[in-house]
């Protein structure tokens, strides 16, 4: 590819959400299984933290819908999905007033229907203002249903029994009401009128496949209907986030990073937020996972690239990552005197999130950018203040803080604590202060234990 400045459509973002055990890995799997078995040869479908299924796939399984999408000609250069489900990494994808995800698929077990995991990610992808479908997940569970997973869906209905078909038909309108409950309109994917105004529901099954094709052509054409400006980029300084960090043997610390907008390059200056404070350093190299076949030939995982285009999701590695923070935002800074507006950019992206105020309201701590601003939302959605919000493992001086606001509002005197460690000198200051700390790596549980306390202190004032 030349270097002068050219346009691209990329692919869109997607993201896999829902309760534990709906079938959101089995999902993916199943996505990636047939990328890979159905690209040409030559194509790469897997990327760091994510896989592409390419638009020459998108082709093979369009064709056979033809009768059902005639419209549906493939213009994207594939469909991008986050490798891992659930609403961790999804709290990493953060973008300021919004998410890098295009687009999501909320997984719904038809046998068991809306959970509570299911009702956070909707609230979720309601404030960041993401659009999403339903995979109604494991239709094979339902009485009487027989397999054909060769056979469009729409065929695969007509060998069902009456009395199976009219199971399904009554699950799916028990999802579309539970939706209707949180402000949308749903129906069956081939009933639906107006994509704008009504949420698709696909059923699925993950396991067979069933419906799978549906889904991935489904949302070809809702992305190239509805949002192909957005996918719009060009070959300009990269922007990211920050998936992960992670140590690598032999590299050190790393960071995985999606790239939603143009291009990144070995040497180029970045910046991104850190523990203590933003960290601007050089690529020193681009790693792409190595094709399957090729891991028996050569030592390591990862194959270096000089560049990488949007959308793509990469392993940088680079000097000082060791204060690197999950969820931070990854910008390329295309000239060195342009350095201090990209720090005050950064921190101010940053303070939004990690601040202390005098007032009272409870202490907030989690373990990556990205889950400190899901924490931080579902504070303002139980409209509970909060005095100091920061990433990092609980420690004595949040205990302290806690404390002070314990003697005037004991019901805010706690420490609220998502997937961080709570250090030992702290729990030994938290015993003797008698701050309370609810600690888990479900926000729900948090904040429902956190109620049932709440209440019970307000029954012993009584
Ligand atoms: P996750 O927690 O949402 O990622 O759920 P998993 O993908 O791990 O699935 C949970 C369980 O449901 C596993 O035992 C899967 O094999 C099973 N499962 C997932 N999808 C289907 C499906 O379509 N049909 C059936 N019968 N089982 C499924």
């Amino acid at each position: 590819m030349s270097s002068t400045s050219r346009e691209w459509i990329r692919q869109p973002i997607i993201v896999v959400m829902g309760h534990v055990d709906h079938g959101k890995t089995t999902l993916l799997d199943k996505i990636r299984g047939t990328a890979v078995a159905r690209k040409e040869p030559g194509e790469i479908t897997q990327h760091v933290g994510a896989s592409i299924v390419p638009a020459s796939v998108l082709k093979k399984i369009a064709e056979p819908l033809r009768k059902y999408f005639p419209k549906l000609q493939i213009e994207i250069p594939g469909l991008l999905f986050i490798d891992t489900p659930g609403h961790e990494l999804f709290a990493n994808l953060r973008k300021r007033g919004g998410s890098v995800a295009d687009m999501a698929i909320l997984v719904v077990d038809v046998m068991e229907g809306f959970q509570p995991q299911t009702v956070e990610a909707i609230n979720i992808l309601k404030e960041k203002k993401v659009p999403f479908v339903v995979a109604a997940n494991k239709i094979d569970r339902i009485e009487g249903w027989k397999p054909t997973p060769d056979a469009p869906f729409l065929e695969t209905i007509r060998n069902q029994s009456q009395r199976t078909i009219n199971i399904l038909e009554e699950k799916i309108y028990r999802i579309a009401g539970e939706l209707y409950n949180h402000g949308f309109e749903a129906e069956r994917f081939d009933r639906v009128r107006d994509f704008r105004r009504t949420v698709a529901i696909i059923p699925i099954s993950a396991k067979t496949g069933e419906g799978v094709s549906e889904l991935l052509a489904l949302m070809t054409g809702l992305v190239q209907q509805f949002m192909k400006k957005k996918l719009v980029t060009s070959s300009e300084p990269a922007k990211g986030v920050v998936l992960e960090v992670k140590e690598e043997p032999g590299l050190g610390t790393t960071i995985d990073v999606i790239i939603y907008e143009g291009v990144l390059k070995k040497n180029d200056l970045f910046i991104i937020a850190g523990k203590s404070k933003p960290v601007v350093t050089r690529v020193r190299a681009l790693l792409m996972p190595r094709p399957l076949q090729d891991m028996r030939m050569h030592e390591g995982r990862f194959t270096q690239v000089e560049e990488v285009y949007a959308a793509t999701g990469v392993k940088v590695s680079a000097p000082d990552l060791d204060d690197a923070l999950a969820g931070s935002p990854f910008y390329v800074i295309p000239d060195e005197t342009r350095l201090q507006d990209y720090l005050k950019m950064v921190s101010e992206e940053v303070s939004e999130l990690r601040f202390k105020v005098e007032s009272d309201g409870v202490v907030i701590k989690a373990d990556t950018l990205g889950s400190l601003e899901a924490l931080l939302e579902a504070m303002r959605r139980e409209k509970i203040p909060v005095r100091l919000a920061d990433v990092g493992n609980v420690s004595r001086n949040d205990v302290i803080e806690a404390s002070v606001v314990k003697k005037s509002k004991p019901e805010y005197g706690v420490i609220l604590a998502f997937n961080v460690k709570l250090l030992p000198e702290a729990e030994e200051l938290a015993a003797r202060e008698g701050v309370k700390v609810f600690q888990s790596n479900i926000i729900y549980h948090i904040i429902e234990e956190y109620a049932k306390w709440v209440k019970e202190l307000r029954e012993k004032e009584v």
